[in-house]
C-alpha cells in the first residue's frame, strides 16, 4: 500500500517541490492583491436543475392530468408531454421517448423506459431487447408497421438505467393512460414487472402474472382493454430458460387475436 510518507518521497524525487492549491492563482498580482481578488470574487452558484423540488408531487401530477387530457391526438400528447418539466427524469434524458409503430394496431406494446440506444434515437425498443421483442411480435405475424404499436410507461431515460421510482411512475402515468385511450388498441401487451404493476396495480408479481389476462378501463374507453403481461426480453437475455414461458404467452395472445377478430 502507497503510505503518505512513500507518496511524498516520490514527490520529492519527482522533482515536486512545491504545493500548489486548488483555486488558480495569478502571480502577476502582489500577494495583498490576491487576497483582495479572492474575497471579491463570489463563490460560483452552483446550477440546479429547478424541476419538481419546487413544487408539491400533488400539484405536479395535477398538470400531468390536465395537459395528457387536454391532447385530442397523438401529435398533442407528444407536444405536451415534450412541454411537461415536472419529472426530473426529462432533465437528463436527451430525448423524449413516445411511441412508435401502426397508430391503429391490434396489440399496444408498453415497456418500462427508455435504455441509452433508446434515449439516443428517440424511439423505443431499439436496443438488443428491442431486436427480441421484434423478433416475438412478428411470431405473431404483427410488425411495428402492422398491427403493433410500442410504448414505454416512462418516456424519458433514468440515469444509468436505473428503475424509476414510484414518484416518476405515478408522474408519467397520465401520460401513457391517454397514450392507450388515443391509441384504441384491442389489447395491451405489459412487457416486464415495471409496466405491469404500474398500469394494472396490486400485489401480483410478473412471474405470477404472465400469461394471464388483466383489464384496462378508462371513462374515455368504450369497453375494457384486454392486457397479457409477459417477461420483458432484458430478462429473457439474461435468463433464455424462460423463453419459453414466454413463447406459451405468445401462443395465448396469438389465440385471443383470432377470437378478437372473429368476434
Ligand atoms: N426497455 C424498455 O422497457 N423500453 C425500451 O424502450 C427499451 C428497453
Amino acid at each position: 500500500m502507497l503510505t503518505k510518507k512513500k507518496l511524498l518521497q516520490w514527490y520529492i524525487e519527482s522533482g515536486v517541490d512545491e504545493t500548489i492549491g486548488e483555486v488558480p492563482q495569478n502571480r502577476y498580482h502582489s500577494r495583498q492583491e490576491q487576497i483582495l481578488l479572492t474575497k471579491q470574487i463570489p463563490p460560483k452558484p452552483v446550477q440546479q436543475e429547478v424541476y419538481f423540488q419546487t413544487a408539491p408531487v400533488d400539484n405536479i401530477l395535477s398538470t400531468a392530468v390536465r395537459s395528457s387530457r387536454q391532447a385530442k391526438n397523438l401529435e398533442e400528447l407528444k407536444k405536451a408531454m415534450e412541454n411537461f418539466s415536472g419529472c426530473s427524469l426529462k432533465a437528463t434524458a436527451k430525448n423524449t421517448v413516445f411511441g412508435d409503430g401502426d397508430s391503429h394496431p391490434v396489440v399496444m406494446f408498453i415497456g418500462e423506459a427508455p435504455g441509452a440506444d433508446e434515449d439516443k434515437t428517440g424511439t423505443p425498443f431499439v436496443g438488443v431487447s428491442g431486436q427480441l421483442l421484434d423478433k416475438m411480435i412478428s411470431a405473431i405475424g404483427l410488425s411495428r408497421t402492422t398491427g403493433a404499436y410500442i410504448s414505454n410507461i416512462i418516456p424519458w431515460r433514468p440515469p444509468g438505467n436505473r428503475p424509476p421510482s414510484s414518484t416518476e411512475i405515478s408522474l408519467c402515468l397520465p401520460f401513457i393512460q391517454r397514450h392507450i385511450e388515443l391509441i384504441q388498441p384491442k389489447i395491451i401487451v405489459c412487457v416486464g414487472g415495471i409496466s405491469f404493476s404500474s398500469l394494472i396495480g396490486g400485489t401480483e408479481t410478473i412471474t405470477k402474472a404472465r400469461g394471464k389476462w388483466f383489464s384496462f378501463q378508462s371513462e374515455e374507453l368504450s369497453a375494457p382493454i384486454p392486457v397479457l403481461p409477459i417477461f420483458h426480453p432484458a430478462f429473457l437475455l439474461r435468463s433464455p430458460i424462460q423463453k419459453q414461458k414466454v413463447w406459451a404467452d405468445l401462443l395465448t395472445l396469438s389465440d385471443k387475436i383470432n377470437e378478437l377478430a372473429e368476434s
